[in-house]
């Protein structure tokens, strides 16, 4: 009988596993800026970059800094009707807090503002370690932790809303970006910098050469999530963590399809209420007007701002629209086995997952116009039924997105 525990055994392989569809791929060096893809699914394998350390360093150094001017510094300061309105980045945060909408306020609150602070200190914890050549404890997590938060931070689309809110209120106040807008802006570049010259290869064979765990010669390998080790199948029955990044290693994650299914029927009874209720409300000199998705797109059109309509109309009505059939069609051609191209179904599913963040523009332009248009009797806008439901759905299908495992679409497609 032989019936006994496998004995892992550890080694450095010069093999890659796509984590879209478990493919292994040698590591073949890459020139500066170059990257290897899957030939698969085109999943990014690695990206090269010379001198990646000193840039990384210097690039998260930058961004302290610019995180601290955006702190200190007004954000926009608004003149309307002889009043003065100066607001600060979490200026839309209170506002929503004074309105005990607690939760679109720790949502705002985490995506612009509690998440590019996390990845600064992982990136400078990181850096630093890395620098200094020592391994205190947790880094093995917190360089996984950083490419896991990375979607959650939605800087540059909070951005966009800041441009979006200043042509919504163009004719009836006069809107002056302060320091802390221009920090804001230059230190999203930086971050997007910071990250893609991290090495993330490198970083983890500096931490563990051994990348390679089997319990038997010959077995499938899985990929791990966090740090792109090679982990034997034998080995995850016993023990599900990767022995080098104590990340879970998963052959697939579990019940993928039906937690998949639900956030995506949850998220679809949300879209209902998020475009027939008001978004916003707004006050002004006594006169009040309600606001829905749909009719904001409308009024920017009035006002001649046609790109910056067609990008609202894209990222608040077809965006949410085009993930919820995205995903339902993927969820559709996994049951069924074999159907369409897994090429083009994983390409789907990168895109799906990429553009979902981007409809959280309405929910940051409405955060900034309740900031902003606090003029007593004047003028005031005050968030609606709508904005709630909308950032559930945009959330939802966010997480649906993550839930929903795309190996499916290659075990689908093999025998
Ligand atoms: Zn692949
Ligand atoms: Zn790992």
């Amino acid at each position: 009988m032989s019936n006994h525990l496998p004995v892992p055994t550890a080694s450095h392989s010069n093999l890659l596993v796509c984590h879209g569809c478990d493919h292994l791929f040698e590591d073949i060096p890459c020139e500066h800026g170059q990257q290897l893809s899957c030939t698969y699914c085109g999943e990014v394998l690695k990206v090269s970059h010379r001198n990646w350390l000193m840039q990384a360093a210097a690039f998260t150094a930058t961004g302290v800094i610019l995180f601290v001017l955006s702190l200190m510094f007004p954000f926009i300061d608004l003149e309307a009707a002889g009043q003065e309105h100066s607001t600060r980045i979490l200026s839309g945060v209170t506002a929503l807090l004074e309105r005990e909408q607690y939760l679109l306020a720790s949502l705002v609150f985490i995506t612009i503002f509690l998440m590019p602070l996390v990845e600064l200190a992982g990136l400078g914890y990181v850096i630093l370690s890395r620098l200094l050549n020592i391994k205190p404890p947790g880094l093995a997590r917190v360089l996984h932790l950083l490419f896991v938060i990375r979607p959650w931070n939605m800087m540059e689309i909070f951005f966009i809303g800041v441009l979006v809110t200043t042509i919504k209120l163009g004719d009836i106040a006069t809107l002056i970006p302060g320091v802390g807008l221009f920090a804001f802006a230059a230190l999203i570049v930086v971050l997007i910098y910071s990250h893609t010259h991290l090495d993330r290869e490198a970083l983890w064979h500096w931490l563990m050469w051994e990348n390679r765990f089997v319990g038997r010669e010959g077995e499938r390998l899985i990929g791990c999530h966090g740090c792109g080790a090679q982990v034997g199948e034998s080995l995850l029955d016993v023990n599900d963590h990767c022995p080098r990044c104590h990340s879970t290693v998963r052959k697939r994650i579990p019940d993928s399809y039906q937690r998949t299914l639900a956030l995506l029927i949850a998220a679809t009874v949300l879209y209902l209420p998020a475009n027939l209720l008001p978004i916003m409300t707004t006050v002004q000199l006594g006169r009040e007007s309600s606001d829905t998705i749909m009719s904001g797109v409308v009024h920017l059109f009035q006002a001649g701002a046609i790109g910056i309509a067609l990008v609202v109309f894209v990222a608040s009505v077809i965006v949410p629209i085009a993930k919820i059939f995205a995903i339902a069609y993927l969820l559709w051609a996994v049951k069924r086995g074999r159907k369409g191209n897994p090429r083009k179904q994983a390409q789907l599913y990168r895109v799906t997952e990429f553009i979902g963040r981007w409809s959280m523009i309405d929910v940051f332009v409405v955060t900034l116009l309740v900031a902003l248009v606090q003029f007593g009797v004047l003028a005031n806008i005050e968030p609606g039924g709508a904005i709630l439901c909308f950032a559930g759905v945009v959330v939802l299908t966010m997480l649906a997105a993550e839930t929903f495992d795309p190996r499916l679409i290659w075990d689908a497609h093999s025998d």
